[in-house]
């Protein structure tokens, strides 16, 4: 995470240096409370338009970034970070720019003396000029309907299906937002390095939102497929779904997820692909019954049932340096170490690898097939039941496992779970970059 943290932190840091360097951003001029009130508009105004181009580039799951992000699931958390973050920077605008003229209407400023703006010699700037009073109004109307809409996004009082019905209109209110910066960016800072970067970033932002509009993410990565084998563990609560594809799949490395709808009307949910590839068209995935949705595939999934696939995505692929890995998946986090499991059995890697399965219930027949596995793949496996034996922590880890130093951990399973382990681990010597973490939640 702390290398998305520094993604994070760069973007917005490159962007105000670019702001600091453009040439209607000569700090050492500004004189009076208006030409710092100015300032401050453009540049939160860079600020939050940058910042939401690039969360709405990442929305349409560029795969061509996985790898310099981790994976898509770091994508989708950078997004978020990127949601907020242009949400408050927008709060902070708008502030800026409403503020003064509250405080004028109420006689608390002076409004101050307003020249007649300078006559405008190309046409194009001719033109955005004109354009003023129609860029502040759509901005205006654009900004409160992004505060609803971001709200409803991380308010997750509000089920999965309405953020997930009205996130889409964000890519509107995206379009809206560049209609308003473009006329609005200083036209002394268009012809700088910044506004090749912000222009770059619109252009890529506005073609992501039709992407997205046009319900056109990932369509290139989609394979249809039938439901063979649907199987309802009792005692897990968990869905093992076989399916045969029908149409080409590209294969995929062992811990990577798809989306999979199996029913139209619900959307595509992410599964983490719980097979090995064997180039025969056919995928497992193992989904327990957790949520609104999870909870009704016992009952609703039948073997002959079309569904879509799409991927694969995600960086969980256990690859690495060290020749010793730590596995640790809780509950339903099992899943990528599974088809990794499956896949070592018929090609091994040579490393010396112990699994830690965290279990709130011990079935015989799910822990049955486990055990074959690593068997099989010759995992060391390691299984804990909640209420029979003790929690698993980076103490005990470091106990059990002499040579945890020369480790890489792959984590699966509750966010808080790992944070703890891995910051014990850290704190105790574990390299940075060592502890690797699939986020299973995307809000
Ligand atoms: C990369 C990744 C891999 C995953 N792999 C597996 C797996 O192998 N097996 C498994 O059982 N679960 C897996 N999950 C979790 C699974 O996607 C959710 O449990 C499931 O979508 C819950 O749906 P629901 O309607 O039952 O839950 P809700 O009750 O609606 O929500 C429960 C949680 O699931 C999230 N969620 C709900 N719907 C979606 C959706 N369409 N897309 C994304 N998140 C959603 C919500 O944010 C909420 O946090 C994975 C998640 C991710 C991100």
């Amino acid at each position: 995470m702390k290398t998305l943290q520094r993604r994070f932190i760069t973007l917005l840091l490159g962007l105000s240096a670019l702001w600091l360097l453009a040439p209607a951003s000569d700090l050492s001029n500004a004189s009076g409370f208006f030409a710092w009130r100015n300032l401050l508009v453009q540049y939160s105004g860079v600020l939050g338009i940058g910042a939401m181009s690039v969360a709405m580039i990442l929305a349409v799951r560029p795969t061509w970034l996985e790898g310099h992000f981790g994976g898509l699931d770091k994508m989708y958390r950078l997004h978020k970070w990127l949601g907020i973050a242009g949400l408050v920077i927008s709060i902070l605008h708008w502030l800026s720019a409403k503020g003064p003229k509250w405080l004028v209407g109420a006689g608390l400023l002076e409004r101050p003396p307003r020249g007649k703006a300078p006559e405008q010699t190309v046409e194009i700037f001719r033109f955005f000029q004109s354009q003023r009073g129609f860029a502040e109004s759509i901005g205006e109307w654009a900004f409160y309907l992004a505060v609803v809409l971001i709200a409803i996004a991380l308010i997750k009082r509000f089920p999965w299906r309405w953020f997930f019905a009205s996130h889409r209109w964000l890519a509107v209110v995206y379009l809206a937002l560049v209609l308003h910066s473009v006329p609005l960016l200083s036209f002394a800072n268009w012809a700088s390095p910044l506004g090749v970067v912000v222009g770059a970033l619109m252009i890529g932002g506005s073609l992501a939102a039709l992407i997205s509009l046009f319900r056109r993410i990932g369509v290139k990565r989609r394979a249809v497929g039938v439901i063979e084998r649907a199987e309802f563990l009792e005692g897990p609560r968990v869905n093992a779904i076989g399916i045969q594809l029908r149409d080409r799949w590209p294969g995929h490395a062992a811990g990577q997820f798809a989306f999979v709808t199996f029913h139209a009307e619900e959307g595509a949910h992410p599964f983490t692909i719980s097979s090995a590839w064997k180039g025969d068209g056919k995928l497992l995935f193992l989904v327990k019954a957790l949520g609104d949705y999870t909870r009704t595939l016992a009952s609703s999934l039948r073997p002959g049932d079309v569904v879509s696939v799409e991927g694969p995505y995600g960086r969980f692929d256990f690859e690495g340096a060290a020749r010793r890995q730590i596995w640790i998946g809780a509950g339903i986090g099992i899943t990528p170490f599974i088809a990794r499991m499956q896949s070592l059995a018929v090609t091994p890697d040579g490393r010396v690898v112990d699994l830690y399965h965290c279990r709130s219930v011990d079935d015989p027949v799910a822990g049955a097939h486990i055990a074959a596995d690593a068997q099989a793949a010759g995992v060391r496996l390691h299984v804990l039941v909640s209420g029979r034996d003790a929690r698993l922590s980076g103490e005990r880890l470091r106990a059990e496992i002499p040579d945890w130093r020369d480790a890489e951990v792959w984590f699966c399973g509750p966010s808080a779970f790992g944070d703890a382990i891995r910051s014990d681990l850290e704190a105790n010597g574990l390299p940075e970059g060592r502890f690797h973490q699939e986020l299973f939640a995307m809000r």
